[in-house]
């Protein structure tokens, strides 16, 4: 929520002619005094509270954009000089200004099928289902499929599963496909079991159920591996589709405060989507992003395309995401010893260690970064090994590799982070996600390497920050949050959660635009308020420096600008 008055946010439109005259007195100073009239900027920003990272002027209190770029960064007296006849000028009211915020490892498509999925989340009746699914089959192309997800049945009236009939009745035309809120069972209408050729004779598959009537036909609520007998229906999205959903995503990413999103594994597709989307101005965030290099498909057709920085202002492809283990909540990161909570068992590798490397230096040789997923404390020695190696063989000349999560790190290996150059891609919020359960994972002398962000900024080594979205929120104020106080957003635990790796707000901030622009090679153009410096701008209700650690999450976000245009406003 804002507090600006609109009446501030908008324009403030004075007569025209005075300020054409003005500027012209001005203009007519400016020659007189032997120096050519500066052009007036597009976009003034007045009495706001500036933090720049930049520390040539570490705070100012206005600041002035034209063309895309910082103009100036100063007074509120400074800045109102640069504003012409057609300036916009924005009154802050005191909110913050920092450097466009950047989330630096999220899933931008992934949050847009989720936001055009129906969410059933809390639906107490099935009569309700049957609604939003017709209202949705008004609005959807022909052949499209209505999904959803978050249905419950222990919410309605019997708590029995329910079968395909209200679904079918809903839209007797199209395919509907709803999981249930914990992804292990999920309902079909007739049409997409017919789609899928499901019949009474189809067999159970191995870890799976097809629930089925008295007579034996399927009821529509397909059990575990049985619901891949409907998903590998699923028809392949168009174009116009994946666009849809990146342009619903971005939105709604522009709106909690980012300007750039590192997309963390793209497929063709997508980059091609994103390209047209820039073509047709439709692109409202800068995207940094990362082929995927994760699955068993070669990568060398991905890498053997050149990379590219800054198509249409907006999108860069000069990076490959790898993946060496799973993750902990499924006991899938790979570590040295057992899990605590599971003897015996030390996670699973996602790609084996010598194909990581193998990959890591093929994508070196063609000139593209490596962000490795890695998560357990042997998964994230064997990526900083794999790193060591492919950096010895190709010797790049800037090839910042980054390791991207970080979660459960040995004391040991932190030190090796910095002299190979190591860029530590984190997400704040994962810690007070999963604080619940992490300990158990790993035990009380592991633990104290969990989420351990001191222990890398004390080394020396940078954060870019993020959220993993749609994973976890996309907003950055929780991240901030998260990284201050390593609390959760109802401030449990007291004092938070392994104390001794909370970060400073100056040291959070950073890691949200200085150290996310490293982790793009951005640094000259972004993280910084300064003059040159790209005009990505955001706007934060209140001072963060002057609220309580617990008000951080809900301080509200007024103003996104990026490449000198706004575009997110909420007052
Ligand atoms: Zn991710």
């Amino acid at each position: 929520m804002s507090r600006v008055p609109a009446s501030r946010l908008r324009g403030l439109p004075a007569p025209t002619f005075l300020l054409a005259a003005a500027w012209a007195a001005l203009s007519a100073a400016a020659c007189a005094a032997g120096r050519p009239p500066e052009m007036p900027a597009d976009l003034i920003l007045t009495n706001g509270a500036v933090v720049t990272e930049d520390p040539a002027r570490p705070e100012a209190r206005a600041v002035a954009l034209r063309g895309g770029t910082v103009a100036a960064v100063g007074s509120d007296d400074d800045i109102a000089r640069l504003a012409g006849p057609k300036t916009r000028r924005i009154d802050l009211g005191g909110a913050m200004v920092v450097p466009g915020l950047i989330d630096a490892h999220g899933h931008v498509r992934s949050l847009g099928e989720e936001l055009a999925n129906l969410d059933l989340h809390g639906v107490v009746r099935i009569e309700e289902i049957a609604r939003m699914v017709r209202e949705r089959d008004k609005a959807l192309p022909a052949g499209a499929w209505i999904t959803g997800h978050g249905w419950d049945q222990n919410l309605w009236p019997g708590k029995k599963f329910p079968d395909h009939r209200p679904l079918t009745e809903a839209a007797p035309g199209r395919a509907v496909w709803l999981s249930r809120v914990d992804g292990h069972a999920s309902w079909a209408n007739l049409k997409a079991m017919e789609i899928a050729g499901v019949t009474r004779r189809t067999p159970e598959p191995p870890g799976g159920k097809i629930e089925r009537d008295a007579s034996g036909d399927p009821t529509g609520v397909f059990v575990d591996n049985a619901q891949d007998l409907i998903d590998k229906a699923k028809p392949a999205p168009t174009r116009a589709r994946i666009k849809e959903w990146l342009g619903m995503s971005l939105q709604r990413l522009a709106a909690a405060g980012l300007t750039e999103i590192h997309d963390a594994s793209v497929d063709p597709e997508d980059v091609d989507a994103y390209r047209e989307l820039a073509d047709e101005g439709k692109l409202p965030l800068r995207v940094y992003l990362m082929w995927n290099g994760i699955g068993k498909s070669r990568i060398e057709p991905l890498v053997e395309q050149p990379p590219f920085v800054n198509y249409k202002d907006r999108v860069t492809l000069r990076a490959v995401k790898l993946m060496i283990d799973g993750a902990m909540g499924s006991r899938g990161a790979v570590f040295l010893d057992d899990y605590s909570d599971d003897k015996g068992n030390r996670g699973l590798f996602v790609t084996e260690p010598d194909e990581l490397e193998r990959r890591a230096e093929m994508a070196m040789r063609k000139g593209y970064q490596v962000c490795t997923h890695a998560i357990g404390d042997r998964g994230i020695r064997l990526t900083i090994d794999a790193y060591e190696k492919a950096l010895a063989a190709v010797k790049p000349s800037d090839p910042r590799p980054r390791i991207e999560h970080l979660q459960c790190v040995a004391r040991a290996d932190v030190a090796r982070l910095k002299p190979l150059g190591i860029i530590a891609s984190m997400q704040p919020s994962h810690a007070t996600s999963d604080m619940y359960w992490a300990d158990d994972r790993v035990g009380a002398e592991r633990g104290r390497g969990l989420y351990a962000w001191r222990w890398v900024l004390d080394s020396g080594v940078i954060i870019a920050a993020g959220s993993d979205f749609p994973v976890d929120p996309e907003k950055p104020l929780i991240g901030l949050h998260s990284a201050v106080t390593r609390q959760d957003l109802k401030n449990w635990p007291a004092g938070g959660w392994h104390p001794d790796q909370k970060m400073t707000l100056d040291e959070a901030l950073r890691a949200y635009t200085a150290g996310a622009a490293y982790a793009a090679y951005e640094e000259d153009r972004k993280g910084k308020i300064a003059p040159g410096y790209w005009a990505d701008l955001t706007v934060i209700g209140r001072d963060l420096r002057k609220v309580p650690p617990e008000e951080i999450a809900n301080a509200g976000i007024e103003l996104t600008i990026v490449v000198g245009a706004v575009v997110n406003e909420s007052r």
